[in-house]
């Protein structure tokens, strides 16, 4: 099994870390080093900003064609290396092959989307109470941005982390994930092999142990006007801390415990297929995974006898085998798992389906009988183990629903389309579907949330708005003075 070396990427060019130093990670399946990277440093963060700060003059000022046509050539890149970023993706995460080709897939997506955004950066003509002024809202774009993505959907959040950033003409810098360093840098050299001029994108990795020292480094940085966060709301909260302290404005993504309501008239077929495929993709390790399953009392039994069904017939075991469910991100998750699993038990829920555990594989597990005194109805599992709860009609359920600090993503499941739109409305999420499961994404879409899953939006236009900077222009004439 080959050892990916992974370098920093400053001004165009691979560069170890300062004094040489790297890191390792391992394959959670195997144990196996499946990537050693270079362990960066506050300098080697400080010379990252310093190459995105320089590159900013000249990239901020080429035209929406010149920034289309890279970004349009960096998606086709992306997919022509889709066997690299799976092999890197499994090594590296443990996850199965058809999450990494989504990924990938997605990841081109939001490329092309950036693209097209080009020409959509537009401002406003207001009027004026001045005689004969012309007065504008420019945007423009804001300076460096700093992103910071996770490892569980690393393609994809590595790519919304600088894509639309590029888009508006900033010039970035990707902090990859300590757990996927290889994954991450791919993202970066691809855009810089599709013609990006040096210093444009740059990439910096730390040890798990630097992580404090390097990302106060980026943020306290003159030249990084933006930043942009997806990671747990704990480690969220240290980033808006710190951006506070800097006045730096900060888009933060951030963990989630999506509900899924079944209503009484939910077609309970589609329900349970959105509620495995929801709950259990990527082993439940997605921000907007099910976590809790609300079904209305009156169908909760025929429902969670087929979920039941469903999930037990879920393989689960090595990614590289024909497998639903690949590896957790470590054993440590997987040891998480059983913890919440017998929590809930001791304290009198049920076992529906699964509670396997071996390694860092767990099985698609299922518990019935959720109370508010377990862990699990509070905390984010981000793994496959998911919460049933039984409630008696629609406003327990939305209450049910909204009983938790977080606000990603959420979903209703009824045929009286109707009624089923004004629980969404009800659901303090900034996600909702009707009849559709939680998780989804598309480049387009305004994604984000509330509450303690974060604030600001990624994802078409409002990309944009996140990634500028809004100015007030006039252009004016003579004019009287009052003295
Ligand atoms: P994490 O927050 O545990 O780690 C993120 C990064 O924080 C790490 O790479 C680490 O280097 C850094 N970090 C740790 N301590 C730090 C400190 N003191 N100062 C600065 N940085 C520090 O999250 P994770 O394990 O990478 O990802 C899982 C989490 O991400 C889950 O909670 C999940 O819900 C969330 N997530 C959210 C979205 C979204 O779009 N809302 C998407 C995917 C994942």
């Amino acid at each position: 099994m080959s050892v990916s070396e992974i370098e920093l990427i400053v001004e165009g060019a691979d560069s170890p870390a300062e004094g040489g130093a790297t890191f390792e990670r391992h394959d959670p399946m195997t144990g196996a080093i499946a990537s050693r990277a270079a362990a960066g440093t506050p300098e080697d963060a400080r010379r990252a900003a310093a190459s995105a700060g320089a590159a900013f003059a000249d990239w901020s000022q080429t035209g929406p064609g010149a920034r289309r046509k890279i970004l349009l050539k960096a998606a086709d890149l992306m997919e022509e290396r889709v066997a690299e970023f799976t092999d890197l993706m499994l090594r590296e995460t443990g996850a199965t092959r058809p999450w990494a080709g989504f990924n990938v897939m997605l990841g081109a997506g939001m490329l092309r989307e950036a693209a097209a955004l080009t020409t959509q950066i537009t401002g406003e003509v207001i009027p004026s109470d001045k005689p004969g002024v012309l007065s504008m809202a420019v945007r423009q774009p804001a300076g460096v941005v700093l992103g910071m993505a996770p490892w569980n959907a690393p393609v994809i959040l590595g790519v919304r982390a600088v894509a639309t950033p590029l888009a508006c003409g900033n010039t970035v810098i990707l902090r990859g994930s300590e757990t996927c360093p290889g994954t991450h840098r791919l993202i970066v050299q691809t855009l810089n092999d599709a013609g990006l001029p040096p210093g444009v994108a740059n990439y910096v990795t730390n040890a798990p142990q630097d992580a404090a020292a390097v990302v106060e480094a980026l943020i306290a940085h003159p030249a990084v006007r933006r930043i942009n966060f997806t990671g747990s709301t704990h480690v969220g909260r240290i980033i808006a801390k710190l951006a506070a302290e800097e006045l730096k404005p900060v888009l933060l993504e951030l963990g989630g415990k999506a509900p899924l309501i079944v209503l009484d008239d939910a077609d309970l077929d589609q329900a349970v297929d959105a509620a495995a495929f929801g709950a259990f993709m990527n082993q439940g390790q997605i921000c907007m995974s099910t976590e809790r399953i609300i079904v209305d009392a009156a169908v909760a039994d025929a429902f969670v006898a087929k979920l039941a069904a469903k999930a037990a017939a879920l393989p689960a075991g090595d990614p590289r085998g024909d497998v639903v469910l690949g590896s957790l991100v470590d054993a440590k998750a997987a040891e998480r798992m059983e913890a919440l699993i017998a929590d809930a038990k001791a304290k009198g829920a049920t076992l529906a389906a699964g509670g396997g555990v071996d390694g860092s594989v767990v099985e698609a597990t299922l518990i019935d009988g959720v109370t508010p005194e377990m862990r699990i109805y509070a905390e984010e599992s981000f793994g496959p183990v998911k919460s049933i709860i039984r409630v008696d009609g629609v406003d327990e359920a939305v209450r049910v629903a909204n009983d938790t600090e977080y606000g990603l993503s959420s979903a209703v499941f009824g045929r009286d389309v109707t009624r089923a739109l004004a629980v969404a409305k009800r659901l303090e999420t900034g996600i909702c579907h009707v009849n559709g499961p939680t998780v989804a994404d598309e480049p387009q879409m305004p994604f984000g949330g509330t509450k303690a899953s974060g604030h600001g939006r990624f994802g078409g236009r409002q990309g944009i708005d996140a990634f500028t900077e809004t100015r007030w222009i006039t252009i004016e004439g003579a004019q009287h003075y009052p003295f």
